[in-house]
């Protein structure tokens, strides 16, 4: 029998860094210490962190350790958005990007290594499901970000790879950390989860969390959203529609965003669009409207400008804000639906790029 496997310090929320701290002797206010030297600070060496007792690092040193996801692969678009490939500990590989607009930046989270979800119109399902990531792992990017970026993001969207709802605690408890004084001090009004609808999950959500939802929408009518977003399968809009509505309901300045991807002839016409302003009758809602990112292999166009422009005003005109989201970094894959993990296949695709782009790469 060998020693029990260190505590990595970063899948702990307040909670567990307080009882931890208690367990080795400490008090709980050390536990909150600890966890602003890690996350607001940075600092992941026990020994900085003066001001815990000599027996107190030399008991996490013995017992607990700090994992973070490395950075192995970085790649700058043209347009400022930087797509990080993190490597985890057992070698499996994530993406999470960065989105910079103004003097905003938002942070672009994963939650899965792939995604066992299957949309038709995305590249994560062609990657097929590997497995949950941990608290660790998801606040990690956080971590590599707010480094990077010399300060926390402004914004978080798990919004990478991954059903965030299908990694229910692990999220909820990095999303914790994300809005905690302590930690990223992120407002809740800019942290943003984004499904594709798993109903039971969302009903827990309201329960413990109270970040801003996002759902992937995609078709104003089952059939069609059946095919798009198969978990309509189980969660049809019938169920899918209340509890958003549910959701939003605690504050009255809180909407749904809908997220609904323009697929050229197939969810972009005006009878989509009228549809679309039935099934939102009553339900806050701000939409989404976002350009097909095309992908090897795929069987969808994306719609045109003009037919974009002819969906927005329908929506606009019967009093729903809806706003065309910028296609960003798609240059680099780092768009919508293209976190593939196929990274060795992406770095020499990238070099022939920089030879043609002149962009220099570290
Ligand atoms: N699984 C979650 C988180 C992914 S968020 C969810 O479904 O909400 C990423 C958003 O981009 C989702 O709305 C997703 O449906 C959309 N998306 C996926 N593939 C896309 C593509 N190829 N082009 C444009 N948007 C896409």
């Amino acid at each position: 029998m060998g020693e029990p496997p260190k505590i990595n310090l970063l899948d702990l929320d307040i909670k567990g860094m307080e009882n931890l701290a208690v367990e080795l002797g400490g008090k709980p206010f050390h536990g909150r210490n600890l966890l602003k030297w890690i996350h607001k600070h940075g600092v992941t060496d026990f020994e900085q962190m003066t001001d815990l007792s000599k027996s107190l690092r030399e008991s996490l040193q013995d017992k607990a350790e700090i994992v973070i996801p490395e950075i192995v692969f970085e790649q700058p678009s043209l347009d400022g958005t930087t797509k990080w490939v993190l490597e985890l500990a057992d070698g499996q590989r994530i993406e999470t990007v960065s989105i910079p607009d103004g003097d905003r930046t938002t942070i672009c989270v994963s939650s899965q290594v792939g995604c066992a979800l299957d949309c038709s119109f995305c590249s994560t399902a062609q990657q097929g499901f590997n497995r949950n990531l941990t608290t660790g792992e998801i606040i990690g990017q956080v971590w590599q970000a707010t480094r990077e970026l010399g300060q926390p993001p402004s914004n978080v969207v798990m919004m990478g790879m991954g059903e965030p709802l299908a990694n229910f605690d692990a999220v909820v408890r990095a999303m914790d950390l994300m809005m905690e004084d302590l930690a990223y001090m992120i407002s809740k009004t800019r942290v943003t989860l984004s499904t594709s609808g798993v109903v039971p999950a969302l009903n827990r959500l309201r329960q413990v969390s109270d970040v801003s939802l996002a759902v992937s929408l995609h078709a104003p009518e089952n059939e069609l959203r059946n095919e798009l977003v198969p978990i309509n399968q189980k969660y049809p809009l019938e169920e899918l529609i209340p509890a958003c509505k549910d959701y939003v309901a605690r504050d009255k300045r809180r909407k749904v965003t809908w997220e609904y991807v323009m697929l050229d002839g197939v969810n972009d016409s005006i009878s989509h669009a009228k549809a679309l302003i039935r099934l939102l009758e009553g339900v806050p809602s701000k939409v989404n409207l976002i350009p097909f990112n095309p992908f090897p292999g795929t069987r969808y166009k994306t719609s045109s400008p003009e037919r974009v422009d002819a969906f927005r005003e329908r929506l606009m005109r019967a009093g729903i804000i809806t706003i065309t989201r910028k296609t960003r970094g798609d240059d680099i894959d780092a768009a919508c639906g293209q976190l593939v993990g196929k990274v060795r296949d992406r770095s020499r695709r990238q070099l022939r790029r920089d030879n043609s782009t002149g962009v220099v790469h570290s």
